[in-house]
């Protein structure tokens, strides 16, 4: 390839792998392998001490999954990224690394309900204090951020409400509390927003949906921005300034801060943490076959994300037009409150998950997603597949009526994940499921 920078699609396809040097094989094989040989026992010692990149053991790494995570740095345009065996994995390792107990950070209302309970109940065994705000309330983001806020929690695009969050304000906010902003971009991939150009420390993603995007393997990415300075905030983030004694001393933010991996230096401090501290201790480890799934469903990320967001557009505008429809929560409807924000941080689209809300209520909500024949009722979303939930009974139930309404999943709404078939198939089944309220 010549020196120009490749595009987005280019990168997709190629980024992160090229043919095998040993067998020629074009397509990165599944390194199906738990250890690697080490060449002598100063090799295996350097790797160890991380005084040399390399292979150790799957847990850590893994050359299928280092393809995917190089993909998916460079579709985001970071320059390290580390994959897990799920989206919620990632989020558990980022905040690893980044909380100490007894610490507070702060998160949108407007997020997928298992992200919530991870926050409310799961994190409050490690003393994590989540302080919430509203992204449509300027006044609760001041409120929800300050000096000692470790980190800021949004989604770019919100599960389930098709809710865009005003990236600039939360990164502008978490600058001035001098707190990293970590951005979880599943709902939008990074084809249709790239949240780093707005500020993102951090962008996380289940690649569960969207990325491998034909709903059969579960995987996570976090993707280090490199682009916050722990060292002025050191006393906030010791596991990236302090000596680490399980390292000889070592510290991340001065060894791995301004490292020139041969493109000029990028500060990958926290990718570091991310695999030689929380994947080594933790162990999400993504499997090397669902890295395979999941690049293979990356190199057509840029025309399925096309005509998933041409056909959620017109089943939006149809549900819009529809006597038995109270309303529709998609962004690029011109008339939805979040229609400017999608234009800035979203010019391609904001996506194709959404709801709608039934003027039946909640009987008629639960009446249409189970009646849907080409859609089916399931938890999941990005899939080729058109698929349907009713959220507040499902992947928001375990919330308060309170949490549910902030978070967008209405009694009345139905949740859609549009898919990749012909339109017209996706609007005639609406069409006879809303004919039965
Ligand atoms: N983030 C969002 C927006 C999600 O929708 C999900 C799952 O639905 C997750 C994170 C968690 O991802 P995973 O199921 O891969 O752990």
């Amino acid at each position: 390839m010549s020196e120009r920078k490749p595009g987005f699609a280019t990168q997709a396809i190629h980024a992160g792998a090229a043919p095998d040097p040993v067998t020629g094989s074009r397509v990165m094989p599944i390194h199906q392998t738990s250890s690697f040989v080490f060449n002598d026992a100063d090799h295996a010692a350097r790797l160890f001490g991380l005084q040399e990149f390399g292979n150790i053991y799957t847990r850590l790494t893994n050359p299928t999954v280092a393809a995917l995570e190089a993909r998916v740095a460079a579709l985001e345009g970071g320059p390290a990224a580390v994959a897990t065996a799920s989206g919620h994995s990632a989020q558990h390792l980022v905040f690893h690394c980044l909380m100490e107990a007894g610490c507070e950070f702060a998160a949108a209302r407007q997020l997928y309900g298992g992200s919530i309970n991870q926050f409310v109940h799961s994190w409050k065994k490690y003393d994590w204090r989540v302080k919430w705000f509203d992204i449509d309330d300027p006044e609760s983001l001041k409120a929800a951020v300050n000096p000692e806020t470790r980190l800021v929690f949004v989604e770019s695009v919100a599960n389930p409400g098709g809710l865009v969050t005003d990236l600039d304000a939360v990164a502008a906010a978490a600058k001035a509390a001098g707190a990293p902003l970590v951005v979880d971009n599943t709902m939008a991939s990074p084809y249709l927003c790239r949240p780093i150009e707005f500020g993102a420390d951090v962008v996380i993603h289940s690649a569960t949906k969207f990325l491998g995007g034909h709903g059969n393997s579960l995987g996570g990415v976090a993707v280090d921005a490199g682009t916050f300075d722990w060292g002025a905030h050191a006393a906030k983030y010791p596991t990236l300034t302090e000596p680490l004694s399980f390292y000889n001393g070592l510290d991340l933010f001065d060894t791995f801060g301004a490292i020139d991996l041969g493109g000029g230096p990028v500060n990958i401090a926290l990718a570091i943490a991310l695999r030689a501290f929380a994947l080594r201790d933790i162990g999400p480890a993504l499997s090397p076959f669902n890295a395979f799934m999941i690049l293979t469903g990356i190199e057509t990320l840029p025309l399925r994300m096309q005509r998933h967001v041409e056909n959620a557009q017109a089943v939006a505008k149809w549900l819009e037009a529809h006597p038995k429809v109270a309303w529709v929560s998609h962004a690029d409807l011109p008339g939805h409150r979040h229609h400017g924000r999608a234009q800035r941080y979203l010019p391609k689209g904001s996506g194709a998950v959404f709801t709608f809300g039934l003027k039946g209520g909640y009987e008629a909500a639960n009446k249409v997603a189970s009646s849907l024949k080409l859609f089916s009722m399931l938890a999941n979303i990005g899939d080729t597949r058109s698929l349907v939930i009713h959220s507040a009974s499902t992947t928001h139930r375990q919330l308060s009526d309170e949490q549910k309404i902030a978070a967008g999943a209405l009694p009345e709404a139905v949740r859609l994940s549009v898919g990749l078939e012909d339109v017209a198939d996706i609007i005639a089944d609406l069409e006879q499921a809303l004919a039965l309220v």
